[in-house]
């Protein structure tokens, strides 16, 4: 009996010292003081031996449980104190580390545009106004002086919904919609998509968009308007650009006008961004249709105004250099990353 205990000492201390955790050292406890444990065991067989050796062996017998539970007790504090280690090694963090990369992404090259040329004009006043990207033929059309037989209402070029519905077909409706809105002084852009029945090519997109510009107010002349375009297009392109205005026809306009820049490529000696001219067009403008004012209830008799508009992808390829419109739709990250 006392081999016995001697040998379940010895075990226990061995198993003990090669548990590598806290798990294991738990069922060394089990094996050896558990309800089935090899020491309960010797416990429970000594109602067998006599009263004076049932003494001693019950003696040994506590002292070796007494040694292993001290030794247990050692060994789970060790192992706690191990795991604790592993498990802040573990999660261990090295501010030193260089950052993850992670890409940046881009604003898309007509956003950046239409950004370039709104800043332009809030610096000099001008607030943001929008309307519908579905709008009235009345809007559209009517609103604009485009009389019933003008061309741009043909069915070719513009995406009809219904008979009174459509994908408008330029930024111009939000001219209307503002005079009916708003008393002079009307000082507006409104940058926006446009749709028309256009098959893509290196120059035309089904949708595409425009930055619509009015100003009304007192006493506003042409001169206010080639005043206001002209310090747009050196802002825009630079302080060297010259501007020349050419006789053009719109019908919310009268006088209209085609504004053209001193090419900003070759300076006006002539290149193939320029055509071999010196110049390119770059919006359309004029003095706001009596009409138009009409219609928006604007007193004619004392105020005027001047409005224009602008083609973005137009100027955002001529800026860029970029000579096919169908680039800025396709979503190639390695074209559209290039513009942050
Ligand atoms: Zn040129």
């Amino acid at each position: 009996m006392q081999t016995k205990l001697t040998n379940i000492l010895k075990e226990a201390k061995e198993l003990l010292a090669n548990a590598t955790g806290i798990a294991e050292a738990e069922q060394v406890r089990i094996r050896m003081l558990g309800k089935k444990g090899k020491l309960t065991e010797i416990l429970r067989s000594m109602g067998t031996l006599d009263p004076e050796e049932r003494k001693i062996i019950g003696q040994a017998a506590n002292n070796v449980r007494a040694e292993i539970e001290a030794r247990l007790t050692d060994r789970f504090a060790d192992l706690k104190q191990a795991e604790k280690g592993l498990k802040f090694e573990a999660e261990r963090i090295d501010v030193t580390e260089p950052g993850k990369q992670r890409p940046l992404g881009a604003k898309h090259p007509i956003s950046v545009t239409i950004d370039e040329i709104s800043g332009v004009f809030m610096g000099m006043g001008y607030s943001i106004a929008e309307g519908p990207e579905i709008e009235t033929v009345y809007f559209n059309f009517d609103a604009l002086n485009a009389a019933a037989d003008h061309p741009s209402r043909d069915m070719t070029d513009t995406f009809y919904i219904d008979e009174n519905t459509l994908l408008r077909t330029q930024t111009s409706p939000v001219q209307a919609r503002t005079l009916l809105k708003q008393n002079p002084p009307i000082k507006i852009i409104s940058p926006g998509r446009c749709y028309r029945c256009d098959t893509p090519d290196a120059t035309h997109s089904p949708m595409f968009h425009q930055v619509e510009g009015l100003l009304v107010d007192e006493g506003v002349s042409m001169s206010d308007l080639k005043g206001t375009l002209d310090s747009f297009a050196k802002q825009l392109f630079g302080a060297g650009v010259k501007t020349n205005f050419r006789p053009h026809f719109f019908p919310f306009t009268e006088p209209s006008a085609e504004m053209d820049v001193s090419c900003f490529k070759c300076g006006g000696e002539g290149c193939r961004v320029c055509k071999g001219s010196g110049w390119i067009e770059i919006l359309g403008c004029g003095m706001v249709h009596p009409n138009v004012l009409d219609v928006g209830g604007i007193d004619t008799e004392k105020y005027t105004g001047f409005a224009f508009g602008m083609g973005v992808e137009r100027i955002a390829m001529l800026k860029y250099g970029v000579d096919d419109i169908r680039l800025f739709y396709e979503n190639d990250m390695r074209f559209i990353g290039q513009f942050k």
